[in-house]
């Protein structure tokens, strides 16, 4: 526990000194659930929250009854069966039905939000794309009690430590009375609110924008985009710069550029890289070096993402999330149109992806684990492969590719698990 939470537990411990030095010589665990590994993370907990001199009438008020929430192992472990396309993703996350209901709530909000991008610096629009895809403007924000969430998560174990650092941070929230604990609910892991912070988010970044005295990211829209504006600011939010442009690239084009160094605009241009819209640069975002992404692979649009793409990545750091955002901020401003369109794609399964996987491994070309998550090492992998077998090298897997590298490796499907 940090000095600052010792302080306050201590503090709070000082209002019935004697009460609360008996009640610290009473170290039994509050938790007796019947599930033995959920009972004995507990009575650890406890004992170490107590020795750190949190105070065990709240401890004990908090962890009373507490048994753990099975929905939430069950989503934690869960790998998707078959991985969506990112086209069919933004086509849905960035519809022109969601752009038109994000204007209406921005002209709603106006007043708000001329506040809050005057002293956030963050552009009216992408709060409210944040808002639109954090919790479809605050009307989903799940029903998990976030301290039954994190302390199953944390008896489970895989990320114990992170939860139980999320745990404390509930624990001060309720304890500073700035939000009861039948409010701290949110999504299976813990993230809450309009917002969909984390409990330590919460702490360190939400901000009261309305004037009642209370962070409130569940019931307060102000107090919601205001918070979304000061983490993206504290996240290096550099105002007045854009966050990615489509772009179409020459023939010929070396696609193993992709997810590489970032140069400035001009750098590109000189690769004969132009911007889609046939615009120029600004001189704000001509200054700044940008990376190019190919989310669809080399059939579907190109980008040159500036610094605030990756920005929008401290919410959520994920390239679709980013685009999703960004590109439903284009659109409630009446751009967003791409030129060069989503490719269609068959849906990828989990057995697909794991022998792409199994066949990069055995043809040299490593990519560590086969987990079945496609990340940066095994596009890395991939475009390499891609280059010695002279085809795009853009580093996408789709399953056409996968049965192409396990024929070359010589696997059969079988041993994909198919
Ligand atoms: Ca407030």
């Amino acid at each position: 526990m940090n000095r600052r939470l010792f302080l306050l537990a201590t503090a709070i411990g000082f209002a019935d000194p004697i009460g609360q030095a008996l009640a610290q010589l009473d170290t039994s665990s509050p938790v007796s659930s019947g599930d033995p590994n959920f009972d004995a993370w507990a009575g650890s907990f406890f004992a170490k929250a107590v020795a750190a001199g949190w105070p065990t009438d709240l401890l004990r008020r908090e962890l009373a009854g507490l048994t753990p929430d099975d929905r939430v192992v069950a989503a934690d472990r869960k790998q998707p069966e078959f991985s969506r396309g990112v086209g069919a993703y933004l086509s849905s996350a960035a519809s022109d039905e969601k752009a038109a209901a994000a204007r209406a709530k921005l002209a709603q909000m106006q007043v708000w939000l001329s506040r809050i991008e005057r002293d956030y610096g963050v552009p009216a629009e992408v709060l409210v794309a944040i808002w639109a895809v954090e919790s479809a403007f605050g009307q989903v924000q799940g029903d998990y009690d976030a301290v039954r969430s994190l302390a199953t998560l944390a008896a489970d174990g895989r990320r114990r430590e992170w939860a139980e650092g999320q745990l404390y941070a509930a624990l001060r929230i309720i304890s500073t009375g700035e939000a009861p604990r039948a409010k701290l609910r949110g999504s299976w892991a813990g993230a809450m609110g309009q917002t969909q912070f984390m409990p330590d988010t919460y702490l360190t970044t939400a901000v009261d924008i309305d004037g009642d005295g209370k962070r409130d990211i569940w019931a307060s829209a102000p107090d919601a985009l205001g918070s979304a504006a000061n983490l993206l600011r504290k996240a290096g939010w550099k105002p007045g710069q854009g966050w990615a442009r489509e772009v179409i690239l020459p023939a010929g084009f070396d696609y193993s550029l992709a997810e590489g160094p970032r140069h400035p605009p001009a750098h590109w241009a000189g690769r004969g890289v132009r911007r889609a819209d046939g615009y120029g640069w600004a001189a704000a975002d001509a200054a700044v070096e940008v990376g190019l992404i190919l989310p669809a692979g080399a059939a579907g649009p190109a980008f040159l993402v500036l610094p605030n793409h990756f920005v929008i990545r401290a919410y959520n750091n994920s390239t679709s999330y980013a685009l999703a955002v960004g590109l439903l901020a284009d659109k409630m401003k009446g751009g967003g149109r791409l030129v060069t369109p989503w490719p269609a794609e068959a849906p990828m399964s989990r057995a697909d992806r794991i022998g792409a996987q199994n066949a990069l491994n055995a043809l040299g070309f490593p990519v560590g684990e086969a987990d079945g998550v496609v990340g940066v090492q095994t596009r890395a992998s991939l475009r390499a492969w891609q280059k010695a077998r002279g085809l795009a090298a853009d580093g996408y897997l789709t399953a056409e590719l996968s049965r192409r590298l396990q024929q070359e490796a010589g696997l059969s499907a079988a041993t994909t698990g198919n």
